[in-house]
């Protein structure tokens, strides 16, 4: 014992029990682990712990004010207060818990639950963020107790029944001797203290369930399922204690014209024989247009870009385009495949059909024999080779 015991709690050597109750309560709330994650403060609150274990006890007292080892014959009690939880100490002081030795009295504050809600976005708003208003319900403190459940101007007081220990024992006879158990006190629910008069606001919980509108920022490039948390806004806990996380789960409403895999987008556009035949160019929308408003020279953002179809493009064919994709969560783009279908003509007038009769001949196609091949599969990777190699 290095230090001054009462120097430690910063009282006087004549200070009175309740003196000293007081001041190791105020360092207890300023020095606890649960309230001060500092490493320093650990160490100090062992301190106090120690110094308050001493000087709280008369004969440790006495012991200690002569001199002598205030735990001598008790098996050293030293450090022990480290493994008080705060809610234990505080309880200490309303009902004198740890008199039977037990567990102790549990705690009326406990951590909230986590809470979950679901979000659909536009695949636009997903691939490039968008800060969205959410409304949530959860529980939350309690503004009438502040938490404690207690009506305003009162306060829970020790039960009676188990003297705040929140624990009873019962005490049954056998043949071999008595057997004593430790039971959570009825009377309290095992609280240790019991709230006369419930806040009226919350049936004593310490908190009440309530819509609130949050704003929540999608950050670019969320898929299906993301989940983006937002730390302490889920449920307050019973007795107000701190509340669980929020986590928002990303659903991407179907798109008309893209779909996506991973970060890539793939989209489908289809064309007329005759324009995969003689080759052409398209104009076809950016993923951009979707959130882009007003001229395209103001916000720097291409709304629609030209895809060049060679001619001879066969049905089936894909082009990649490079970086016009979704935006991937640690950067990067995904690329755009389009998939280019060509469309047989179904009516065709006398005229039309005259035409691609004379086409036909030119050709020599009057009478296809139609070339069988080994798959379906390998049929259209065919196709994409020779569209690759042009
Ligand atoms: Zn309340």
């Amino acid at each position: 014992m290095s230090q001054d015991l009462y120097e430690l709690l910063g009282v006087d050597r004549g200070a009175d029990a309740d003196t000293i109750k007081k001041a190791y309560r105020r360092l207890a709330r300023q020095y606890h682990p649960d309230v001060n994650p500092e490493p320093e403060a650990q160490e100090r609150f062992k301190e106090i712990s120690v110094a308050y274990e001493v000087l709280s006890d008369p004969g440790k007292r006495a012991a200690y004010d002569r001199g002598g080892d205030p735990f001598g014959g008790m098996g050293g009690g030293f450090g022990q207060g480290a493994g008080f939880s705060f809610t234990d100490i505080m309880d200490a002081f309303f009902g004198g818990a740890g008199a039977t030795g037990g567990r102790g009295p549990r705690p009326r504050e406990r951590r909230g639950q986590d809470a979950l809600i679901r979000l659909e976005v536009e695949l636009a708003e997903a691939a490039f963020g968008i800060t969205r208003e959410i409304k949530v319900d959860t529980a939350v403190l309690c503004s009438t107790c502040h938490g404690e459940g207690a009506a305003p101007g009162s306060h829970p007081i020790p039960c009676e029944t188990c003297r705040g220990a929140g624990e009873v024992a019962h005490v049954q006879r056998s043949f071999l001797g008595e057997i004593r158990t430790l039971r959570p006190c009825a009377a309290c629910r095992g609280y240790g203290s019991i709230i006369p008069d419930p806040c009226r606001e919350c049936s004593g919980d310490g908190r009440i369930r309530s819509r609130r509108t949050l704003t929540v920022k999608i950050p670019a490039g969320v898929d299906n399922g993301t989940r983006v948390q937002l730390t302490g806004e889920g449920e307050v806990g019973p007795g107000g204690g701190p509340a669980g996380d929020l986590y928002v789960e990303i659903h991407i409403a179907p798109h008309p014209t893209f779909t996506r895999h991973g970060n890539d987008l793939h989209c489908t556009v289809t064309l007329p024989m005759t324009a995969a035949a003689l080759g052409t160019t398209l104009t076809l929308p950016t993923l951009e247009a979707d959130v882009v408003e007003g001229d395209e020279s103001e916000t720097g953002l291409e709304q629609s870009f030209d895809l060049d179809i060679r001619p001879g493009t066969q049905s089936g064919a894909e082009q990649v385009l490079r970086g016009r994709g979704v935006p991937g969560l640690r950067g990067g783009r995904g690329d755009l495949v389009v998939t280019v279908v060509v469309e047989t003509p179904t009516k065709l007038d006398p005229r039309q059909q005259e035409l691609l009769r004379q086409l036909a001949a030119l050709r020599e196609e009057e009478a296809p024999s139609g070339q069988v091949r080994p798959s379906q599969k390998s049929m259209f990777g065919r196709i994409r080779d020779a569209f690759n190699q042009h």
